[in-house]
């Protein structure tokens, strides 16, 4: 019996797997998970497909369609859950989109509708995830939801740019709904990861500086693995977290503790 056996899982945001959300699913996966899935489009349902049938149980797995920036998708995707699923106990939410040219532009120069689009598609859909899935962790007795977060939310991260306010608004949401849903045992996190090459950093300039610089400086003189952030996300969806809720945990070596 592992520590997650009879729980039932939806993964938001595997692309490939370099996915953090991959790792994630892995290490719900290995502790007994039961696990479903979303995708963004036809184009990456192949990828999901592909790695989730490497998984004991593929069949079981619900495959959902889910573009957070389309109107009454994450509706559509819940409705879709429920014709299989009757409870949800964990929601991982690993969800993040700017536009590159908002991303490569000045701070300075970031315009309306590029703000508008980071923050619908990386924070405020966050708490369109979890109202859909209020009902279902309600009807399990609570729940876990996690999002993906980093540093730049809180410090200066050079050429993060218009992804910082998204990802500072997300970890504010994580604050609130914990605040909102907590009397319903929903628990609320977020796991600030240090940088990994995925589809979504490669649009981010510089993420190989970035890891160059982890590796040199963060006390444990190494970059982090998505098994490893993997492993973070089995927590906060295990009881072992049970007492945690509303926090920014980070994933990242002990890269943000450092001062000079
Ligand atoms: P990724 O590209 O593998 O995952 C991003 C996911 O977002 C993809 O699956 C993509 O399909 C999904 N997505 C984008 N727009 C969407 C939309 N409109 N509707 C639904 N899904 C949409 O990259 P990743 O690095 O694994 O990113 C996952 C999360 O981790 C993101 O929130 C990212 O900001 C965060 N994060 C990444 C790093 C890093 O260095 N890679 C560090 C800290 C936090």
């Amino acid at each position: 019996m592992g520590l997650m056996t009879g729980k039932k899982c939806l993964i938001l945001g595997v692309a490939n797997k370099r996915s953090i959300a991959w790792g994630i699913a892995q290490s719900l996966h290995r502790e007994g998970a039961e696990l479903a899935f979303s995708y963004v489009n036809d184009r990456l349902k192949e990828n999901v497909v592909d790695l989730a049938q490497t998984l004991e149980g593929y069949e079981n797995m619900p495959m959902l369609p889910c573009d957070v920036s389309a109107e009454g998708e994450i509706e559509r995707m819940y409705e879709a859950l429920g014709q299989t699923w009757d409870k949800l106990d964990v929601l991982v939410h690993s969800i993040a989109y700017a536009r590159t040219e908002d991303l490569h532009q000045n701070f300075i120069d970031i315009g309306r509708e590029g703000w508008r689009i980071a923050q619908e598609v990386s924070a405020w859909s966050l708490i369109a995830c979890a109202r859909g899935a209020r009902p279902f962790m309600n009807a399990s007795g609570g729940g876990s939801i996690m999002t993906l977060s980093y540093l730049a939310a809180e410090r200066v991260v050079d050429k993060y740019n218009i992804m910082a306010p998204a990802k500072a608004a997300l970890e504010c949401n994580v604050r609130y709904l914990a605040h909102e849903l907590g009397g319903e045992n929903i628990r609320v996190n977020a796991i600030s990861a240090g940088p990994i090459k995925t589809l979504a950093s490669s649009a981010v300039k510089g993420v190989s500086l970035l890891r160059n610089i982890v590796e040199e400086r963060s006390p444990l003189r190494r970059n982090v693995t998505i098994e490893e952030v993997g492993d973070v996300g089995l927590f906060l969806a295990s009881p072992l977290s049970r007492c945690i809720t509303g926090e920014t945990i980070y994933a990242d070596n002990g890269f943000s503790v450092m001062g000079v």
